[in-house]
């Protein structure tokens, strides 16, 4: 198949083009038709599937073709948990819209909201938005949510574990109710299905696996390690294999820091990026990753996520995540773009259900290899480390939701929640 079938519009066609794509992803060509037709859309697929362009790619084309002439109210608004993806997202609805007459804005918080209302101020079509900033410009009246014709809402599940509920239910009383829905998540718990069914209309389901990003294309092996012995096994790892790009991820964000220290005191080029960190700081590390000048990225679970790093080679657990489905959204950020992947996972005997857990939701056990000098304790307890809330908490928002929405009544923090059923396998 290809993108001139679609239906897409010669602009979009040319932009896609220039990016160099020449194969509509499944996801593109599974949810691309019914959203030109103005359909709701539930899709189940996480970052690396292509999954933006499969959403902007229409709802760009439905603006260009019912242009609204008189004035550009805000007509489509995509939400996203992340500052990250929300800066992503835009870069690509820029790149996309290059060739039509359209324009888009971004908006998120941890920087001054000035630049971002003047732009808004010049009219937009499509705004771009982390619900946090969105709804602090509008309880000041900045800027107008009642045209908004096309809704999108990225990464649903991710939402949720942030503590969003009650964000997403007060942004879409703001809305129209006459308006189009689509809804983007990696996995599917009960609560991901009851705000769908508040959120769509009669929606299309459409489903991908990424490409190569398949919990069986990458390769993943665990390490069994003492606790104290996993630093010196990570420095050893990355300065034997010689390997010049690797994710790192860690549970906590001092833990984050504290290896980024340690790292950098190997001389191996590092950087840290998680929650704490100023919007210009993960930026400049992000980049620094991208350029190659920084080797090594150690990141948490809420920074990582939807960060597009092509390419990624290398992705090592430093510690484990304790929930489940992390690791998968942690190892879906290697073997990207067609390109091999290596996931490693460090483990001490206090992970040792965690690990069970994983192995249990990817259905598979994972292959344990022990380096010498790098053995597991024996005498440690395989008690489980302190549980972690996800996020730190710092991410949730205690806005009142008034009144009953179809989404309400919703815990609005579902970090403890497990899979019924295991989404990740292709089926
Ligand atoms: P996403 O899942 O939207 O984060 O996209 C993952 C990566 O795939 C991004 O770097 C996109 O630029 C790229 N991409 C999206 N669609 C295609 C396509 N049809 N062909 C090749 N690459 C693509």
């Amino acid at each position: 198949m290809s993108f001139n079938s679609l239906g897409l519009s010669q602009a979009l066609l040319k932009a896609v083009s220039k990016k160099g794509y020449t194969t509509p992803s499944p996801i593109q060509q599974k949810a691309i038709p019914p959203i030109l037709e103005g359909k709701d859309v539930l899709a189940s697929a996480q970052t690396g599937t292509g999954k933006t362009a499969g959403f902007t790619l229409p709802l760009l084309h439905f603006l260009s073709e019912n242009p609204n002439k008189k004035y550009r109210p805000i007509r489509a608004l995509i939400l996203t948990p992340t500052r990250e993806l929300a800066a992503q997202v835009y870069d690509n609805v820029k790149e996309y819209s290059e060739f039509l007459n359209l324009r888009s804005a971004v908006i998120f918080g941890g920087v001054n909201q000035k630049p971002q209302v003047a732009r808004i101020r010049q009219g937009i079509d499509v705004l771009v938005a982390t619900p946090g900033r969105l709804l602090d410009l509008e309880n000041q009246g900045l800027l107008s949510l009642k045209r908004i014709e096309i809704f999108v809402l990225d990464e649903a599940d991710r939402m949720l574990d942030m503590g969003f509920l009650r964000d997403i239910e007060r942004v879409i009383k703001m809305m129209p109710t006459r308006r189009q829905n689509l809804m983007f998540s990696a996995t599917f718990s009960k609560d991901i299905k009851k705000l769908a069914h508040g959120i769509l209309h009669n929606p299309v389901q459409v489903e991908a696996t990424p490409e190569n990003t398949t919990v069986e294309a990458i390769s993943q092996k665990v390490y069994r390690v003492a606790k104290g012995l996993k630093t010196g096994l990570i420095i050893k790892l990355i300065s034997d294999g010689n390997w010049k790009q690797v994710l790192v991820f860690t549970r906590t964000k001092h833990g984050a820091n504290k290896l980024c220290k340690k790292m950098v005191g190997s001389n191996i080029s590092a950087a840290a990026i998680h929650g704490n960190k100023s919007q210009g700081a993960r930026t400049k590390a992000l980049a620094g990753f991208k350029n190659g000048s920084i080797r090594v990225l150690v990141a948490t679970d809420i920074a990582a996520r939807g960060l597009d790093i092509p390419l990624l080679p290398h992705v090592i657990n430093f510690e484990l995540p304790n929930i489940p489905e992390d690791y998968v959204h942690r190892i879906g950020r290697t073997g990207r773009a067609g390109a091999k992947g290596e996931a490693l996972s460090l483990v001490s005997a206090d992970e040792t259900t965690y690990l069970r857990d994983i192995e249990k939701l990817i259905a598979m056990k994972l292959p344990v290899e022990i380096i010498e000098g790098f053995e597991p304790d024996p005498n440690a307890s395989t008690a489980p480390v302190k549980k972690q809330q996800r996020g730190g908490g710092n991410r949730s928002r205690s806005h009142s939701s008034s009144g009953n929405s179809k989404v309400g009544g919703q815990r609005s923090n579902t970090s403890s929640r497990r899979p019924k059923k295991n989404n990740y396998r292709r089926r």
